[in-house]
């Protein structure tokens, strides 16, 4: 196995070390197509490996000092701020962003190590009277066990260290199983533990290309107590159903499809920098990314031309080139994906407003286009985009833009600008999703509770309600 780049770790840990596998994987730079590491590609055997190495870790972990815990997770956080520079050029070779995103995602990635470092050691339990006089009541929190994380490729390092922080911070160990997309990151990380502290066993990466067949046996085993996946709603769907055999305690965050409400009220220099940073960020990868905007009638036209010339200043390239704002989407398929999108919208009658000319260049890139008149019967309109596409259309009767905000299936994320205060308040609190930005085009916090309402998901990331998922409560019943 090698990686053409660096010196990045490509073989699978288990159990505290590094193992190498018969079958390999390549990981490509989506900004060039090219090959830049082969990594190994696990199975069923590797799969079962992690699982015993991260039971057999269990007791012991679980029986450590929180405060014992929390200097390891504080020792990751100083570690992987004093590696930014490298591991956000991993980000940016395996996933695509620019370097000033990746930079920005270790910062915020780090921060759940540092968050549930916190937390870690913040003890909480109950102990009362029973009501009825006859005893006591107390109330201890323990680890749920061990756990299995499945993460997506779009953050490679936030959406791990959002799963592996808190698991570790209760007491829990763990199985990860990065995006076959962007393993390399998840190793790096999973070298900054053991640098940390993290003793063997207690976390273990399988990298694999053949996600059923790896997850699939660990979720049936008895041995697991926790699924916590983060990717699309149909593949949430399936874990679902897995975890119910063995009533699995699950967190669930899935897709979104956000709308961005501009109300009459709005400020246009922060409706337009705002909905630049929530369609454009991760070339719109993001499940937080604003899909739907909603913009009242007579702001429309400013606001559609304001934002049109924003994005195009947005200069479009290769991410380790540091002037580039925008980077590629993840591969062909997206590519093909979202210009079906485009198409279809267009022959339902949308009006397409590309930026920039034509791109001639190896690489996954989507020119970035803005749509007007998007019919809400659309595909772009109706499901997940996923890349650099804003799909706008106008309103006047603020109920009629909120019926059609929260005319869909998921309820991860939402925006709403307007300088009316109690009009604008009175919307987010209306709006069916789990975080609403209020002026702000930048809504996520590791101390705030991360999660979506409807099929966006079941549970939260982050806060103090982070921790609890990977707890389980004992109760003791004290007789008087
Ligand atoms: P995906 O569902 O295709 O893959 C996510 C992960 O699941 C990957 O590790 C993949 O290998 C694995 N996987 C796929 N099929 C599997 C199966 N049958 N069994 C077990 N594992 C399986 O999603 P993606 O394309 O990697 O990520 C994009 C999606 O993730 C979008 O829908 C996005 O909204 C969502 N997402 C949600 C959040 C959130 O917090 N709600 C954050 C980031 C991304």
């Amino acid at each position: 196995m090698t990686s053409t780049h660096t010196d990045l770790p490509v073989a699978q840990f288990l159990g505290g070390d590094w193992v190498d596998s018969a079958t390999t994987m390549p990981v490509h730079n989506p900004a060039t197509g090219a090959q830049i590491a082969t990594v190994a590609d696990g199975d069923e055997a590797t799969a079962i490996a992690a699982l015993d190495a991260a039971a057999a870790a269990q007791a012991d972990w679980a029986g450590t000092d929180p405060r014992h815990r929390s200097d390891i997770l504080l020792r990751a956080f100083g570690l992987l701020h004093a590696e930014t520079d490298r591991i956000a050029r991993t980000i940016t070779l395996e996933m695509g962003k620019p370097l000033a995103e990746a930079r920005g995602e270790v910062g915020y990635g780090a921060e759940f190590l540092r968050w549930f470092a916190e937390e870690a050691t913040r003890g909480s339990g109950a102990y009362f009277r029973a009501p009825s006089g006859g005893g006591r009541i107390a109330v201890r929190k323990q680890p749920v066990g061990p756990v299995f994380a499945i993460t997506p490729w779009n953050f490679p390092l936030a959406m791990v260290t959002r799963k592996v922080a808190p698991a570790l911070a209760a007491g829990c160990t763990v199985v990860l199983k990065p995006a076959p997309q962007t393993p390399l990151t998840a190793l790096e990380f999973m070298r900054i533990l053991v640098e940390a502290g993290v003793p063997p066993g207690v976390v273990n990466c399988v990298t694999t290309s053949r996600a059923p067949l790896v997850s699939a046996p660990i979720i049936a085993d008895r041995r697991l107590r926790k699924l916590t996946f983060t990717g699309s709603t149909a593949v949430g769907r399936t874990l679902l159903t897995q975890a119910a055999q063995g009533v699995l305690r699950v967190s669930m965050e899935l897709g979104g499809n956000a709308p961005f409400v501009v109300l009459e009220s709005a400020d246009l220099d922060k409706a337009v920098g705002g909905a630049v940073l929530a369609k454009l960020r991760n070339a719109g990868q993001a499940c937080v990314a604003a899909d739907r905007f909603l913009v009242h009638e007579a702001l429309a036209a400013e606001f559609t031309e304001r934002f049109l010339a924003a994005v195009s200043a947005l200069p479009l390239g290769d991410g380790l080139d540091r002037s580039t704002r925008l980077g590629p989407v993840i591969d062909g398929a997206a590519v093909r994906r979202i210009t079906a999108l485009i198409d279809e919208a267009v022959d339902g009658g949308a009006h397409l407003h590309t930026v920039g000319p034509d791109i001639d260049r190896p690489g996954h890139f989507v020119r970035p286009a803005v749509l007007t008149d998007v019919d809400t019967r659309s595909r772009l309109w109706s499901s997940e985009v996923f890349g650099p596409v804003a799909a706008i259309r106008t309103f006047t009767d603020p109920a009629q833009a909120l019926h059609l905000a929260n005319d869909t299936d998921a309820g991860l994320a939402g925006y709403v600008f307007g300088e009316n205060l109690g009009d604008t308040l009175e919307f987010a609190e209306n709006l069916r999703t789990g975080m609403v930005g209020v002026n702000t085009g930048v809504i996520s916090d590791p101390a705030a509770p991360f999660g979506g309402m409807k099929s966006s998901g079941l549970g939260r990331e982050g806060g103090s309600t982070g921790l609890a998922e990977y707890q389980e409560m004992q109760y003791l019943a004290i007789a008087r």
